[in-house]
């Protein structure tokens, strides 16, 4: 061996441990860190009091997810061949039929239609989003428009809307070939999950269910390919904390033996959803982080952050708090906050400004007129102290 060989290869050895130490420093970062990278963009560290929203930068990855993209990092693969075996290394740790890794869960929604637009013919499939001979139209409930249709409008699909059973059922023609499911309106729409499922199983329609930010609790990454819809979709970088750039498309086999093609590094209608090695490697370590968890405790953390901005804000005149649990998506322990606009003389808009014009910038939700509303789920440290304290200084 070359010495120079050896010094790369002994380089090389290293660098996992270095990765980790410097990564799990950085996981205790904070809002107030400082950061020269950041700095030296002129852009800003904020406390995230919203959640894993994408236009925060979505969750933080725990440092096992950064390792293995650190070491994916270094290597050349046959980049289909990684795809597959990481696509059915999740499948199994997620009791699925078959599973594959996307750019997100929003991409997981455009292969996904293409998949069943195409059904495995490769004519088909360079066709979109061209419709002649493709069953085109996708069928969803009003209460279960997500927003995010042009993901399939983008592969050539017709959004046929309904609101009752009998009008899913007399909607379903020979250009159907999608019913689309959005997991957090379950509560919402007429036709419930289970019977939604059955139609599709009856008419020979796949269904498609969009369970992007509720992989909370956890075993409702088992539930709904158990359930029987035939694709189900998580995002990868939001309560899995993978990369921001992944997703988890999964369930019957021929469907995402169909979507494979759809995607990157294949030409066509989904080569722009590039997911690189990292990204596979790091969305399967979150994968297999997240199964170990100790959620219980991550529980209570949120619970102890609750309690500490309601405390700060006791006896503040005028000011409500309450513990709030959203339904199905982002099922955790968040604070809202309420009082009336006139009789405090300050609005939402204006607390929400004045967090945000603040050093560090405090970002929160305000869901309507005098109300905020706080996720402490992302926060990290103390940030949950800073939050409070600044409520206290603003609505005192
Ligand atoms: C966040 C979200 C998406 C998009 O997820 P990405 O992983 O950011 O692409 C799609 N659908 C729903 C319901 C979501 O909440």
């Amino acid at each position: 061996m070359t010495p120079t060989r050896r010094r790369i290869l002994k380089a090389t050895a290293l660098a996992p441990a270095a990765a980790a130490a410097a990564t799990s420093k950085s996981s205790n970062l904070t809002a107030t860190s400082p950061s020269s990278l950041y700095a030296s963009l002129g852009v800003k560290p904020v406390i995230n009091g919203v959640g894993v929203v994408t236009v925060l930068g979505g969750s933080i990855m725990p440092p096992e997810v950064v390792q293995a993209m650190e070491e994916a990092s270094r290597y050349f693969i046959p980049l289909p061949e990684l795809e597959k075996k990481v696509g059915a290394r999740i499948a199994e740790l997620l009791k699925a039929p078959a599973a594959m890794v996307t750019c997100g869960a929003a991409s997981a929604i455009s292969v996904g239609t293409a998949a069943c637009f195409s059904q495995g013919d490769p004519v088909k499939l360079r066709r979109l989003p061209g419709r002649e001979g493709i069953r085109y139209e996708v069928i969803q409930q009003k209460t279960h428009h997500s927003g995010y249709e042009h993901q399939m409008e983008c592969v050539g699909a017709k959004i046929i809307t309904v609101e009752t059973r009998q009008e899913l059922e007399a909607a379903i023609n020979d250009r159907t070939g999608m019913l689309f499911f959005l997991n957090k309106a379950e509560n919402h729409g007429q036709v419930k999950a289970e019977d939604f499922i059955k139609i599709g199983k009856a008419r020979g329609i796949p269904t498609m269910n969009d369970c992007a930010s509720d992989a909370v609790p956890m075993d409702r990454l088992f539930k709904y390919t158990a359930m029987g819809f035939d694709l189900v979709i998580f995002s990868g970088g939001k309560a899995l904390r993978g990369p921001q750039a992944s997703g988890i498309l999964m369930g019957r086999k021929d469907l995402i033996e169909a979507s494979y093609p759809a995607m990157s590094p294949f030409g066509g209608i989904g080569r722009g959803m590039k997911v690189g090695k990292e990204e596979l490697c790091g969305l399967l370590a979150a994968v297999e982080r997240y199964l170990k968890v100790d959620h219980a405790a991550e529980w209570k953390l949120l619970e102890s952050r609750v309690s500490s901005i309601r405390s700060a804000l006791k006896g503040v005149k005028g000011v409500q708090t309450e513990r709030h649990i959203p339904e199905i998506a982002n099922e955790l322990p968040h604070v809202t906050i309420e009082w009336d606009e006139a009789a405090k003389s300050i609005t939402a808009q204006q607390v929400a400004e004045k967090l945000q014009a603040g050093d560090p910038p405090i970002h929160i939700h305000k869901p309507g007129k005098g109300k905020l509303l706080i996720s402490v789920w992302m926060m990290r440290g103390e940030e949950h102290v800073i939050v409070g304290k600044r409520l206290k200084e603003i609505l005192g």
